[in-house]
């Protein structure tokens, strides 16, 4: 098509939704077409979509989940459940893994149901601060080493150095900061900067969570400054079947020992995956067979403070 010689390059998107499957009247028809218009637009151009009830079930639950946030941030709903980690060779326990969840009434949401929304919602502000004050808190009630899980945004936002120390003065036990390896490599020079800033903290630690499962790209990883290598729980699950598996452990093992950093396993359920972490060298153990995450009462219980 041209328009006065000059060409014309059109583009469209489609969104189509089928009587009576989609809908049982013109409104509900004319809402789902534009559902999947919606989806079509953000697959790319010239791009026509059916409505389904995939695509449906996405958006209810996105629906859901923001609903769930909005109320846990206005009714302070939000609540970390710990997890103890122990020395491999003691038993001793060394530190916990602060875990969010949502409590309203007596119903508990796990972050499956909320924590990539909230990663991409502007509701992430207010959470980095409610966590960072209650697991700094928790640090110096309790006296020992917690970890929290950072989130890709949380992590690259450039305020989070200033604003950790703002709440890590005085901590009379460690904070680490567990990142994944992915988000990391996305982006490796501002990464770099902001560990090289964190680091300057003798209190904070870094821990690579979810270890072996993205790029392990092992270039990056003597300038990542990492403390700690998480060794993730699908190695941990298979490595008594499998014998691959079982070598990646023994490698990370061997490679965060000669650069000085320490392992943790997660996802420990049995006792066979403990004496075979245990006598691979794992420094740390982290599962249901040793504890499950449990409420701060509980925890308060364990440390003899209730
Ligand atoms: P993750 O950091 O890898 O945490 C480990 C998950 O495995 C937790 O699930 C924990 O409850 C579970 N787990 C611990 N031991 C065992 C075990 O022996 N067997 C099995 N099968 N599972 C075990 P959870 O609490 O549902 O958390 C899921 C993910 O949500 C976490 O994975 C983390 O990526 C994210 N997450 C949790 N809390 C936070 C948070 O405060 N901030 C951010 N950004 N992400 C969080
Ligand atoms: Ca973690
Ligand atoms: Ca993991």
């Amino acid at each position: 098509m041209s328009l006065d010689e000059h060409p014309l390059k059109l583009h469209f998107h489609g969104g189509v939704a089928i009587y009576p499957d989609d809908g049982e009247n013109f409104k509900e028809l004319l809402e789902n077409a534009s559902i999947a218009l919606k989806e079509a637009k953000k697959e790319g151009i010239n791009i026509i979509k059916l409505f389904n009830k995939e695509i449906e079930k996405n958006i209810r639950s996105k629906i859901i989940a923001e609903h769930l946030i909005r109320k846990a941030l206005d009714e302070n709903l939000f609540i970390f459940h710990y997890q103890p980690y122990f020395d491999a060779k003691t038993k001793e326990l060394k530190g916990f893994e602060s875990l969010v969840r949502i409590k309203d009434k007596d119903k508990i949401h796990y972050p499956n149901e909320f924590i990539d929304l909230l990663e991409n919602s502007n509701y992430l502000d207010d959470f980095r601060k409610w966590a960072l004050y209650e697991v700094t808190q928790k640090i110096k009630r309790w006296n020992k080493p917690i970890s929290l899980n950072l989130s890709a945004r949380t992590f690259k936002n450039p305020q989070l150095p200033k604003e950790i120390n703002r709440y890590t003065q005085d901590l009379p036990q460690t904070l680490t900061l567990e990142v994944t390896e992915r988000l990391y490599m996305d982006d490796p020079q501002v990464s770099k900067k902001i560990v090289q800033e964190l680091k300057q903290h003798e209190k904070i630690k870094l821990s690579i969570d979810d270890f072996g499962t993205g790029y392990s790209s092992l270039s990056y990883l003597k300038d990542m400054y990492a403390d700690i290598l998480k060794i993730d729980i699908s190695f941990v699950q298979s490595m008594v079947e499998d014998k691959k598996a079982k070598a990646v452990v023994e490698a990370i093992v061997t490679l965060a020992r000669a650069m000085e950093m320490e392992t943790v396993a997660e996802g420990v359920e049995t006792k066979l995956q403990y004496k075979m972490l245990k006598d691979m060298g794992v420094d740390f153990i982290q599962g249901y067979y040793f504890a499950k995450p449990m409420p701060e009462e509980e925890v308060e219980k364990l440390l003899g403070l209730k």
